[in-house]
């Protein structure tokens, strides 16, 4: 089978099938062995096959990335706080404490459920932080700030004013962190995604577009750490 690859993504084999009943492409990853094929009609060449395969890149890494083996959170592994890397490792610390690029956690204690409060924790102080500002900025007010394990999104914000959010959130870079927390924000005031809203989160927040394709692209990948002792 003829192969195809995207610009810029040496790793990303994409198998060519041409098809005489097939009227139209298709890009279809296994969910068993990651392939990747691209089925479309004969008559096609290859530059329209590489373009329709570059237009889905984005939906490829994401779909790819959520495919990813899982990270069991323990000691030696390294987990990204603020999209930096940090190892973790065993002290005689009594809580968690992190020194640069290294987590400290007890050597008495399970491993995974140590990191995972440590984590909700410092994920309620910096989005505590931003949500209040740009609340202030605002001239709005929410009312509870609550953090959860979502899968299906990564904030939301309820009609009476309860603000909700992922704390694998803190595993991305601080702009992300500071874009949702922007979004959720301007939903104190617009309850909907219209262009007003989204004036309101540039206006929190500056532009916003690196910030949701990284979500979009990398997001999943925030969900392959398992935090299980
Ligand atoms: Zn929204």
């Amino acid at each position: 089978m003829k192969k195809i690859f995207l610009n810029d993504e040496p790793n990303l084999e994409i198998f060519l099938r041409r098809n005489s009943n097939s009227r139209r492409m298709s890009l279809r990853i296994s969910a068993l062995d990651g392939k990747i094929t691209l089925t479309g009609p004969r008559n096609l060449n290859l530059e329209e096959f590489k373009k329709f395969a570059e237009s889905k890149k984005s939906w490829l890494k994401s779909t790819i990335n959520s495919f990813d083996t899982p990270i069991f959170v323990s000691e030696g592994a390294k987990i990204p706080i603020l999209g930096n890397k940090t190892l973790i490792s065993l002290s005689d610390v009594k809580k968690p404490k992190k020194e640069g690029s290294i987590l400290y956690v007890n050597s008495h204690k399970a491993v995974a459920s140590q990191v995972k409060k440590y984590l909700t924790e410092i994920c309620k102080i910096h989005l505590g932080y931003i949500c209040n500002e740009f609340a202030e900025r605002l001239g709005e007010k929410f009312d509870k700030m609550s953090l959860r394990d979502t899968r299906s999104r990564w904030g939301s914000c309820s009609s009476d004013a309860n603000l909700m959010f992922s704390w694998r959130l803190i595993m991305a870079p601080e702009d992300i962190l500071a874009y949702v927390a922007a979004h959720e924000v301007a939903h104190l005031k617009y309850m909907n995604h219209s262009k007003e809203f989204w004036e309101t989160v540039e206006y929190l927040f500056g532009p916003y577009h690196k910030e949701r394709t990284w979500l979009r692209q990398n997001g999943s990948s925030l969900h392959r750490y398992r935090f299980q002792s």
